[in-house]
Formats: C-alpha cells, sequence, structure tokens
C-alpha cells in the first residue's frame, strides 16, 4: 500500500509503528510499576473494540503498519482475542505485537497466534523463583517459562523477553539471564528502570545503569548488531555461540529520541506523544462512527507538531505519566 501523507513530525521522525494499550488492569503487581495493585477508578472507559478498530484504521492510512497491543495486562481483557484477529486484518497492519506478563500464556500461545499475532513481548524480571514472586505478587515463574515454550512452539516470528535491570533484585543475575537465550531462538531485551510519578523512591533505590550489561556482553565475546526496519529503540547483541540475542534498552543514554519511530495511544483513546510527555491528547470524540476517520487523520497530524525532540528524564522530569500501566509500556 503506497501512503501518500505519511505521518512525520518536526524533526524529520516517521511513525510506521503505534504502541496500543487496551486496559489499564493488570492482574500483577510489580514492584515498580503496580506495588499495590491496579485500583479501580470511578469509570474506566476504556475504548470498545469499535473504537480500538477506527483508531487502527486511521493509522495504518497514514503509514503505520506494525501494531503492539499493550495495557495494563491486554489479554485479561475478554474480547482481546477478538481484537487481535480484527485488527490482524485491516489493511497495511503488516505485524501485530503484544506485550504481556504471561499470565496464562501456555494455554493461550496457540490462540494468540492464530488470532494473527506474530510477536510476543513476555515480561520476566528474574529466573528465581522466589525473586519473581517478590517483584510480580505472583509465584508464577515456571508457569510463565513454559508460556514462552508454548509461544516459540506456536510459531511466533519473534519471541522476547522484557527484563527490567533492578539494583539488588538481578544485578546478581545477569550471567544467567544472558545465557537464558543460549539454545533459545528468543530476544532477551535489558530495559533500564524509568522513573515515573509514582516510582521515585523505588528509582533511586533500584535504577541500574545497562552500561554494566553492555560491559558483561562485550567483555564475553557479544557484539553489537543493525537496527532493523521498523525495530524499538533496543540496541541488539549477538554471540556465535548463542541461538537468542540481547538487546538493551536504556532511555537516559544520550540519543535515544533520536531513532524515535512509535507513538502510544492510552485505553481511554488518548494520544500520547512521548511516553514521558503530556497527559495526553482525546481523540475519542474522532472514533464514535466510521464516517470520521478523515476527521480524526487531520486531528492525529495536527497534533504530530507538539511532538518534542525528546524527553526530559534527564532534568529529572518523567512528565504526567504515574506509572507505564497507565500510558502501556
Ligand atoms: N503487563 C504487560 C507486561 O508487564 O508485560 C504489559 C504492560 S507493561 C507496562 C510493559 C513493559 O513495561 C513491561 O515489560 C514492564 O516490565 C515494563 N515497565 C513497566 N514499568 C516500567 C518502568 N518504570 N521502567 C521500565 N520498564 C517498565
Ligand atoms: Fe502489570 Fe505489566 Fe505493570 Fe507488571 S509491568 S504491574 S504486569 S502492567
Amino acid at each position: 500500500m503506497i501512503v501518500e501523507n505519511k505521518l512525520t513530525d518536526n524533526f524529520d521522525r516517521d511513525f510506521p509503528y503505534l504502541r496500543l494499550s487496551i486496559t489499564d488492569v493488570c492482574n500483577f503487581s510489580c514492584s515498580y510499576c503496580l506495588p499495590d495493585g491496579y485500583k479501580k477508578g470511578k469509570c474506566n472507559g476504556f475504548m470498545n473494540k469499535n473504537e480500538i478498530l477506527r483508531i487502527v484504521r486511521a493509522f495504518a492510512g497514514l503509514g503505520t503498519w506494525k501494531i503492539r497491543l499493550t495495557g495494563g495486562e491486554p489479554t485479561v481483557r475478554p474480547d482481546f482475542i477478538n481484537i487481535a484477529n480484527d485488527i490482524s486484518k485491516i489493511t497495511g497492519i503488516k505485524k501485530l505485537a503484544f506485550t504481556t506478563n504471561g499470565y496464562r500464556l501456555y494455554d493461550n500461545a496457540q490462540k494468540y497466534y492464530d488470532a494473527g499475532l506474530r510477536a510476543i513481548n513476555i515480561s520476566i524480571d528474574s529466573l528465581n523463583a522466589n525473586k519473581f514472586k517478590i517483584i510480580t505478587g505472583h509465584d508464577r515463574l515456571n508457569e510463565v517459562l513454559d508460556g514462552v515454550n508454548a509461544s516459540i512452539n506456536a510459531g511466533f516470528e519473534t519471541v522476547k523477553i522484557n527484563t527490567v535491570l533492578l539494583k539488588g533484585y538481578n544485578d546478581d543475575e545477569l550471567d544467567n539471564l544472558i545465557d537464558f537465550v543460549a539454545d533459545k531462538p528468543v530476544s532477551l531485551r535489558f530495559i533500564e528502570l524509568m522513573r515515573t510519578g509514582d516510582n521515585q523512591d523505588y528509582f533511586q533505590k533500584h535504577h541500574l545503569s545497562s552500561s554494566l550489561v553492555t560491559e558483561k556482553l562485550l567483555g564475553r565475546g557479544w557484539h553489537s548488531i543493525k537496527r532493523e526496519d521498523g525495530a524499538g529503540p533496543a540496541v541488539e547483541f549477538k554471540h556465535k555461540d548463542s541461538a537468542g540475542s540481547i538487546g538493551i534498552i536504556a532511555p537516559y543514554s544520550k540519543d535515544f529520541c533520536k531513532g524515535c519511530n512509535r507513538l502510544r495511544i492510552s485505553a481511554k483513546g488518548a494520544l500520547h506523544l512521548c511516553l514521558f510527555g503530556e497527559l495526553g491528547y482525546s481523540l475519542r470524540e474522532y472514533i464514535q462512527n466510521d464516517s470520521q476517520i478523515e476527521d480524526l487523520q487531520n486531528k492525529i497530524r495536527e497534533l504530530m507538531s507538539f511532538k518534542r525532540s525528546s524527553h526530559f528524564l534527564h532534568d529529572n522530569n518523567s512528565g504526567a505519566t504515574p506509572h507505564l500501566a497507565s500510558i502501556g509500556g
């Protein structure tokens, strides 16, 4: 599909990738994200399936070809599979991905694949069952690991593990985590802990620079490889003796925002130009019926002029995001 008027910003970046949150609800209580678990507000007001599909059609018409469903925990939505199934059939969408905590993944991996999902990111912050339980509030490490294998067997094109680097929790596990991919065709990505509105003290205590991992990888004979088209911000490393790869996502690194290629939509239908930006621009009034697609696209284009060149994390400014479950991490 040739797209005229592709979505761009004032810094010549274009946006093939949309991270689409479909719920804020989560059944885990990760210590850096929702330490007290999800608290239901007065009115959830999450987008219904038709609203979600209108958003995707509008973005697909503006050149977006990769969609990642996220949350909260996207798979807790009862219509998760229906949503995936319908999005995967939208013209222009070439890759449908999702990020999950791995809950019930072992049972459902094949169903997710059959619904058209082709890329999966599974969060695992520790390979030690006790620490996994302390971090997530759930004694489910083995179940989630079974889910990783089930995803590989189901045929997912990409299986990635997200591991948030946490001083005092998993900094003594780096070698084990690197070895985890030795015989698995998966990419394990170390993500630097990000400061959000709700985790300031936690961040001070547990943030760990990813340079530690880079040094370890280089010392063990790993080398960095080129970024794929439409890929995220991870710097990827390979090793000749490892089936899998290791990625590093370092939002505090210089030039992290230079290659920004994604936008975010919250579960309530607000456009977020940056994970660490404003409160979000509501698109809700533009997704109430199918005839609004052009108005919606014009609105999205207009809002792009507000996208800034970079986040302001270096100034200790994490924007308006209380935690990543509220915007779709
Ligand atoms: N619930 C799903 C999950 O955990 O995979 C999807 C949503 S979660 C917000 C998406 C990703 O963001 C997870 O890999 C999680 O570990 C990561 N994350 C959440 N809060 C974070 C933070 N403050 N810093 C870095 N990563 C964070
Ligand atoms: Fe839930 Fe994901 Fe946040 Fe953990 S990181 S609390 S699984 S939304």
